[in-house]
């Protein structure tokens, strides 16, 4: 039976991550979801950081002058045993608690990330954490130095540009944004940092009209391995712009602020979720992948797969539209899907009111998570087939296409123009689970391709994932390794699925 009551509303069920992520907005029919138990701090298998520099690099060797450090800083530095270091080295994702950076530095100026760097570089591993959501933990590298950037957090909009701090949160960006009447295509967590987002690429429920975040950045400035604050745009270190686009935050320097250009915020945003009956996903996924294919950019939508037995199934999504519009759209998937939703949400609302309605609760989260691109429609009974009994997880099926399609997959380092969608895998995980958990994500990866999903999204990045660089580059990946090389030919800003590892 059709409903408008909106049981599914985010922030109140499990896995209030999961819609979020998988910009996942599982449409609003997803399990929120609070976090999971606190997971008991786990090391991170992030290899051991170098003490002093490689021989012949001219880098300083010996370990840093940590009080010089601190008396150059506008903002903090926090060390292990002093106040605060326990709380502010934590990341979001609770399984890499047991993380202990060396230090964590607070930044609050350019030129404090340009002391910290010229600090460190070559004697410590040094990492950039902006809203702290790597699935990985490698924002909180294991006995290097955290360069917080959450305080260079202003958004700043002016006609259709919008100035934005790497350390901006998206909830900030997003009320930022509506309060001069802009858009900015995004994704759907509201304390994901705009940097991570933006240079791994951002998908958001506006991607197939607007696009990736990363298509609307016009220049950003960045902190380079020797110190140099550089602007990179189309005129200014092109090479540089074109890896940021895509190729992967940590990689090339501390960004720390992003200009994009903006679009008018749209009046009307119709946000729907349908649940169908459970055991029907396989006819629902066949049907979902023509359907997204052949609908206007103005529909995103994506699909959830709740593992289990049996598998439970649910379409989410946004139109930049009345739901007028929306209807006859609808009914072309619910004709075709084998099954007809139990239950139906469709509200219309404004463009701050609809991102709200995508984002799901800030509670860090413990999980192990991976992806997969589908580029052309897969055998979906397959894809039912690996989610079956595995009960927690989730398969986020995000559509792409639209606006993402425009740009060549070498315009920019976002490799995955021609994706249908992307895929997800999300699955909860403590301490004591993490093995097996990591072993079921890899499984349930490895049973995608073999349905036919390959490739990867780098934001949603797996250090288990066992061709990485290819799945998220493609063949960009040598090109970014030089870009990489020439930034920083120390690889001081090294980490474990860095493009240069
Ligand atoms: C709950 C949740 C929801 C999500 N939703 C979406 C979504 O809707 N759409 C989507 O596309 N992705 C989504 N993601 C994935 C997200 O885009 C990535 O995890 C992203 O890398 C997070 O960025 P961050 O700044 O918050 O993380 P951080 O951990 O701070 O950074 C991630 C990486 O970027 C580097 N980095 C951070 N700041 C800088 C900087 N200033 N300069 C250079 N490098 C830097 C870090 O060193 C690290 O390697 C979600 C993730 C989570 C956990």
């Amino acid at each position: 039976m059709d409903s408008e009551h909106d049981q599914g509303r985010p922030g109140v069920r499990r896995r209030t991550f999961l819609r979020i992520a998988g910009v996942s907005a599982a449409g609003a029919v997803a399990a929120a979801c609070g976090p999971e138990k606190p997971a008991a701090p786990v090391a991170s298998t992030a290899p051991a950081p170098p003490t002093s520099a490689p021989s012949g690099t001219g880098l300083p060797t010996g370990p840093p002058n940590w009080d010089d450090l601190r008396s150059k800083l506008t903002g903090s530095l926090l060390r292990p045993g002093t106040d605060g270091y326990d709380t502010a080295r934590h990341g979001f994702n609770q399984l890499f608690d047991g993380n202990n950076p060396v230090a964590v530095a607070t930044v609050s100026s350019v030129a404090d990330v340009q002391a910290c760097v010229r600090a460190t570089a070559g004697r410590v591993t040094i990492a950039a954490r902006s809203g702290g959501h790597s699935y990985a933990g490698y924002s909180v590298p294991v006995g290097g130095l955290v360069i917080d950037v959450a305080a260079l957090n202003k958004v700043d909009v002016q006609g259709g540009k919008a100035v934005i701090g790497a350390g901006a949160k998206l909830k900030d960006v997003y009320a930022g944004l509506a309060r001069a009447g802009r858009a900015l295509p995004a994704g759907s967590c509201p304390t994901v940092g705009i940097a991570g987002l933006t240079l791994g690429g951002g998908i958001g429920v506006l991607a197939r009209k607007y696009g990736l975040t990363c298509d609307h950045l016009s220049s950003a400035q960045v902190v380079t391995a020797d110190g140099r604050a550089l602007t990179a745009s189309a005129n200014s270190e092109p090479d540089l712009f074109w890896a940021l686009r895509g190729g992967g935050g940590g990689n090339f320097g501390v960004v720390t602020e992003f200009t994009f250009d903006t679009d008018p915020a749209p009046q009307e945003l119709t946000v729907f979720s349908l649940h169908f009956p459970a055991g029907s996903g396989a006819g629902v996924l066949a049907a979902w992948q023509q359907w997204i294919a052949a609908m206007p950019p103005e529909l995103w939508a994506n699909l959830v797969l709740s593992g289990g037995s049996p598998v439970q199934c649910r379409v989410g999504g946004c139109y930049v539209g009345g739901a007028a519009g929306l209807t006859t759209l609808l009914n072309n998937l619910t004709t075709n899907a084998g099954a007809r939703p139990t239950q139906r949400v469709v509200k219309t609302l404004d463009y701050l009111g609809a991102m709200k309605y995508f984002e799901g609760s800030s509670n860090r989260q413990s999980f192990v998570a991976s992806s997969r691109m589908i580029t052309a429609p897969v055998d979906a009974a397959k894809v039912v087939a690996v989610a079956d009994g595995r009960q927690g997880m989730d398969l986020l099926i995000d559509g792409l296409g639209g606006a993402v399609a425009g740009p060549a997959k070498d315009a920019t380092a976002f490799w995955h123009r021609d994706a249908l969608a992307s895929v997800q895998v999300y699955a909860p995980a403590t301490a004591k689970t993490r093995t097996k958990v990591t072993q079921a994500v890899g499984d349930v990866v490895a049973g995608l391709a073999a349905a036919g999903a390959g490739g990867g999204y780098v934001n949603y990045i797996d250090p288990a994932l066992p061709d990485w660089k290819t799945a998220y580059y493609g063949d960009n990946a040598k090109r970014l390794q030089d870009v990489a090389k020439k930034y920083d030919p120390y690889n001081v800003f090294r980490f474990g699925q860095g493009v240069v590892s």
